[in-house]
């Protein structure tokens, strides 16, 4: 099967549709979201509907949908994070309140755990680094793990002899094979990256071939920084998505 892997949206509309653009010519057969589709973007209602309408979709909810929910405490976030969230809860329909209650922040299709932020604690703990990553791996049972959450892309290998997990960052030249050992995978963020490049990343996954190809794509940051500056959005929230911090 032919996967498309997106990830933290985050009401990124310019970010989800050249994504959705540049990933056309791959023929995937089932799209893969691992959550956040809202919370610090300005166009929640449009980013839900465009990926409900996704062929073979899996998707799962993260915490910032959790907390327009009203599931999660929004005292958990930051001041510009709440704000977004508080925004979010007044825009969306009734509808798409409703479709996001309807996900789970967990699933398994195959060889693969989806989990949002990790398998251990699937809507809140960050999977920011090997020894997170290790203590992981006794959470999940399939062979691979595809995790969202931090919006850094990264492949954390299951421990070794010595116990220890490594950790690699994504080559976008290069397919990584899924053979032998086990892995935690994490595309990266389609609206909101964090690895100091803009760029929306995301993932292809061919789990016939057992390839994972990350991928990145330049989209129109300042069209999305106009949309959040005429919704009033918190000026931090507006600039970081050009640095990709
Ligand atoms: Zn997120």
């Amino acid at each position: 099967m032919r996967v498309l892997v997106i990830s933290d949206i985050h009401a990124n509309l310019e970010a989800l549709e050249t994504v959705l653009a540049d990933a056309a010519s791959l023929n995937y057969e089932a799209v893969w979201c691992l959550g956040d589709l809202v919370g610090y973007g300005p166009r929640p209602n449009e980013c839900i509907e465009r990926v409900q309408a996704l062929r073979g979709l899996v998707c799962l909810v993260g915490n910032h949908d959790k907390a327009v929910l009203d599931e999660l405490d929004v005292n958990a976030f930051n001041h510009d994070a709440r704000a977004a969230i508080h925004w979010t809860r007044a825009a969306l329909t009734p509808a798409n309140m409703a479709y996001l209650r309807s996900l789970k922040p967990l699933d398994e299709i195959g060889d693969f755990t989806l989990a949002h932020a990790s398998p251990r604690q699937p809507i809140w703990e960050y999977i920011l680094n090997r020894y997170i990553a290790r203590d992981n791996f006794a959470y999940f049972d399939t062979p691979f793990c595809l995790v969202g959450h931090t919006h850094v892309p990264v492949v954390y290998h299951a421990p070794g002899a010595d116990g220890e997990c490594s950790e690699r960052a994504p080559d976008y030249d290069q397919v990584l094979g899924l053979n032998g050992q086990r892995l935690i995978i994490n595309p990266g963020s389609v609206g909101q990256p964090r690895d100091s490049h803009p760029d929306a990343a995301y993932a292809f996954l061919d789990t016939t071939q057992r390839i994972w190809e990350y991928r990145r794509v330049a989209y129109d940051v300042s069209a999305t920084q106009r949309q959040m500056r005429a919704a009033e959005f918190p000026e931090r929230l507006v600039i970081r998505i050009a640095y990709g911090w």
